[in-house]
Parts: structure tokens; sequence; C-alpha cells
């Protein structure tokens, strides 16, 4: 086990103290604000404009995640059309990211295919790409299974993400595919055990440039969703090395880390689509940004303090 997964490990599970969640909700809202477009669709919508103008694409995600009650599953589906609907009226290329949980897979996987299935059909009619965002390993199996009845059923505008520090991803990437499915690769960011996660750092590194390679090799739409330098640089090598077209893969990241890379790549001819998050429901994801990076841990210490 390595240094920086235990840190990672440490700071979710304090992060899931209901004391510590009040606090940080309180008094780390500002500095939430780093991460977080803002509370409402118009904040969000204005974030993308912002970014639109620097040649950097958006994802649109609704925050929200792991509802208890049908009634609250539903009220973030009519959230996420209400979202697709305003995204058919603008110009720019039109993409969100949602989560299963949101529409309540915890419930029930009919009902999270059920309100699934309503987002991609509005989703449809407005040319707007859905990524099925991946949650913590219990939730992979269902997860790819709601994506596969959904294309049975027809749909074809949306993708899955495979997450490089699960054991299981490559035998998940090849299952997929014969259905061309369009992937993003991503390391990872949720607190998993030794039997079926990687721990050590350079492993989960090693499995993404793998994944994503393999990936393309196999023609899928690929998203390279880092904002690891190695892994972007070496992508970059391989990719043109191959002869890969542009078209066929992208670099995603997330609002508020690294925007001038984001920049720089878009500048340089390549695809780049920033995930921007918008709503209320920030602290969950905010605690995985701490986790993922020690520095970040401090600022929070601060925010804390009393002024
Ligand atoms: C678009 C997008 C979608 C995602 N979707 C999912 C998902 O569906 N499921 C899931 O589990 N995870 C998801 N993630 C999160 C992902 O799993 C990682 O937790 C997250 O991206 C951090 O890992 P990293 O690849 O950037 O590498 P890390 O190993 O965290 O960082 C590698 C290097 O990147 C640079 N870096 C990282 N963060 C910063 C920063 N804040 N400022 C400056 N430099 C930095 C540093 O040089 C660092 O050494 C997503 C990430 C992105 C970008």
């Amino acid at each position: 086990m390595d240094l920086n997964h235990s840190y990672r490990a440490f700071v979710l599970a304090v992060a899931q103290n209901p004391r510590i969640e009040a606090l940080v909700r309180s008094r780390a809202r500002r500095l939430a604000r780093r991460f977080v477009a803002g509370d409402t669709l118009e904040e969000a919508l204005a974030a993308v404009e912002a970014l639109e103008r620097e040649g950097v694409h958006a994802i649109l995600d609704l925050l929200g995640e792991m509802v208890r009650t049908e009634a609250e599953a539903r009220r973030f589906q009519q959230e996420l059309i209400r979202l697709v609907q305003a995204l058919a009226a603008r110009p720019y290329p039109r993409y969100l990211s949602l989560k299963l949980t949101q529409l309540g897979l915890d419930l029930g996987e009919e009902l999270a295919l059920e309100l699934l299935e309503g987002v991609v059909r509005e989703a449809e009619r407005a040319g707007c790409f859905v990524r099925i965002d991946m949650e913590d390993s219990p939730r992979v199996e269902a997860t790819l299974r709601i994506y596969r009845r959904l294309r049975e059923a027809g749909h074809e505008g949306l993708g899955v993400v495979l997450q490089s520090y699960l054991k299981r991803s490559e035998r998940d990437l090849e299952a997929l595919v014969p259905l061309g499915t369009p992937v993003r690769i991503v390391k990872g960011a949720y607190r998993e055990p030794p039997a079926v996660a990687f721990q050590d750092k350079r492993l989960v590194d090693a499995q993404f440039l793998l994944l994503a390679k393999k990936a393309l090799e196999k023609g899928l739409p690929t998203a390279i969703a880092t904002h690891d330098p190695r892994i972007i640089e070496e992508m970059k090598r391989w990719t043109a090395e191959r002869g890969i077209e542009r078209e066929r893969f992208e670099f995603q990241m997330l609002y508020g880390v690294r925007p001038a890379e984001q920049k720089r790549l878009a500048q340089e001819g390549y695809t780049v689509r920033a995930y921007v998050p918008y709503g209320t429901d920030w602290y969950p994801y905010f605690s995985r940004r701490i986790a993922e990076r020690p520095e970040n841990l401090l600022f929070v210490a601060r925010s804390l303090l009393p002024g």
C-alpha cells in the first residue's frame, strides 16, 4: 500500500463523519467554489460560456448521488431533463454526466433504468451525449448492466467510465468492445479494498495507459480523463506515433483543476472537455477532490479555523 493511497482512504473515511460533514458544509462552501461552478444551472451555463471562449468544451454535472427516496430520484430526473432542455438551446457541444445512484440505483435497478431512459430520450432529441459516471465497486456490475440494457433498447448516444484502479476493468473493456462503447478512462476516486483494486499508484498509472491504449486500438471513442502530465504526454506521443486521428479521442479534466493546461491542449488542437459540476449537493464531490491531493487538505483545515 503506498502513502498516496493511505492518505486518500483516510480522508474519504473522515469525510463520512457527520460532524465533519456539518462543519465543512458550513465553513468551506467558498472553498468548494473552486471546484463547483455554482448552485444553479444558470451559474453553470455561465461557466460553460467562459470555457467555450477558451476553446474548452464542457460536461455538465448536476451534483447529487446516493439518493434514499424515489421522490428524490424523480426530482433529480426532472432537473436533469431541465438541464438537457437548456443545453438544446445552446450552440456549443452538448454533453452531460450523471450518476446512477442519483437516479435511485440503490432503491432498485429498474427504477434507475426507467429514470435514465427518460433522460436519454430527452438527450437524443437535444443531440446531447450522456456519460454514465462510475461509482464505487459494488455498483459497477449494475451500472454496466443498465448501460447494456439501454443499448439493447436502441439508445446509442451514451457511454461509460472505466477506473484503472479496479482489477476488473480490463475485462470490462474487452466486453464493451463489440458494442463500440464510448469509454472514459479514469484512475478512480473511491476507497476500494485490495481484493478489488490496485493499491499501488504506479500500478494504477500503468493500468490507465494500458486501458486507454487498448480502447483506442480497439477503435472505441476514448476520453482520457486525467490531470496527470506524464499520462497526457505519453498519450499525445503514442497517438501521434500510431497515426491515431484526433477525432477518435479527447482529453477531459475537472473544472478548476489545471485550467491553463486545459486551454493549452485545446490550443494545440486537441478536443478538451472540462467536467463542470453544479448544484447544492457538493459535499461528496468536494471530499473526493480533497482526498486526491494533500495540498488541498491544508486549505480546508484553514477554512475550518475560527476566523
Ligand atoms: C472528466 C473526469 C471525469 C471523472 N469521472 C470519474 C468517474 O466517473 N468515476 C471515478 O471514480 N472517478 C472519476 N474521475 C476522477 C478520477 O478517478 C481521479 O480521481 C481524478 O481525476 C484524479 O486523478 P488524476 O488522474 O488527475 O491523477 P492523480 O494521480 O490524482 O494526479 C496525477 C498528477 O496530476 C496533477 N494534478 C492532479 N490534480 C491536480 C491539481 N488539483 N492541480 C494541479 N495538478 C494536479 C499532478 O501533477 C499530479 O501529480 C473523473 C475525473 C475526470 C477528470
